[in-house]
């Protein structure tokens, strides 16, 4: 749970507290990422791992 809005990592959409969204963490070329996605990214997001 958010305790204050954060902004999507790809569309900037404002996630409040209680909105859906997803957290994901992964390893870049980089280093770690965590990237919090609204729940319209997330829907793009899951397509796009199922290589739709
Ligand atoms: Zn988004």
């Amino acid at each position: 749970m958010l305790r204050r809005t954060h902004e999507c990592d790809r569309c900037g959409a404002d996630i409040a507290p209680g909105d859906e969204y997803a957290a994901v963490d992964g390893i870049a070329p980089d280093g770690e990422i965590r990237v919090l996605l609204c729940a319209a990214c997330a829907v793009d997001f899951s397509r796009f791992l199922d290589g739709a």
